[in-house]
């Protein structure tokens, strides 16, 4: 019998660089773009990306994204039809926000299939600036990919920049 669950893949490199249906974006809540992979994004998509943005500043987000929430917009020149912006919640040593982080992969995901995307690449939402510790991380992403991982998406694809977040995300799948 076949599998109707999206293969979930590992690659170690940069998001900007891929070619998919789908490409996520850690966003900020203010969607008028950041550091760390939002910077890499709207710089190698150019101005179209923002362009949208502002028009959905303008229109249903006029307070900007809220955290654990998922919009798209253009991808503009990455090799992608669609960038969905997430907001990841920033790290806490004192409350406990996991939910929300799996928000960001399950709202993504859910977005990606009305699109009828096939091929999707996240980077490792809040990770970076926002403190979240990888291997807990990794956790959640790999738990939602294998939740929420149906038709008509095919390939899952986590994009990670460095070699310690490849590792975390290789021991949970593997494990
Ligand atoms: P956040 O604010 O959600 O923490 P960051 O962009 O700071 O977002 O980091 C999220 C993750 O994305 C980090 O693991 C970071 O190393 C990684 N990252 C940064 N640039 C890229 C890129 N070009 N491609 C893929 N991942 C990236």
């Amino acid at each position: 019998m076949t599998s109707t669950r999206a293969e979930i893949v590992l690659v170690r490199g940069d998001i900007t660089e891929q070619t998919v249906d789908v490409i996520v974006n850690a966003a900020n809540s203010s969607l008028l773009g950041g550091g760390g992979v939002d910077g890499a994004i709207h710089r190698r998509g150019g101005p179209a990306i923002l362009d949208d943005c502002r028009k959905l500043r303008a229109s249903r987000y006029g307070k900007g994204l809220a955290t654990g929430q998922a919009v798209a917009t253009t991808a503009g020149r990455l090799h992608a039809g669609h960038v969905i912006h997430t907001v990841g919640p920033v790290w806490s040593k004192t409350e406990d926000r996991s939910a929300l982080l799996a928000s960001c992969y399950e709202q993504s995901l859910a977005l990606a299939k009305e699109l009828g995307a096939e091929t999707i690449a996240f980077p490792a939402i809040s990770t970076g600036i926002y403190g979240w510790p990888i291997g807990n991380g990794a956790e959640i992403a790999i738990r939602v990919a294998r939740e929420h991982g149906g038709a008509p998406l095919r390939e899952i694809r986590f994009v990670l920049f460095d070699e310690t977040a490849y590792q975390a995300f290789a021991q949970v799948l593997g494990g």
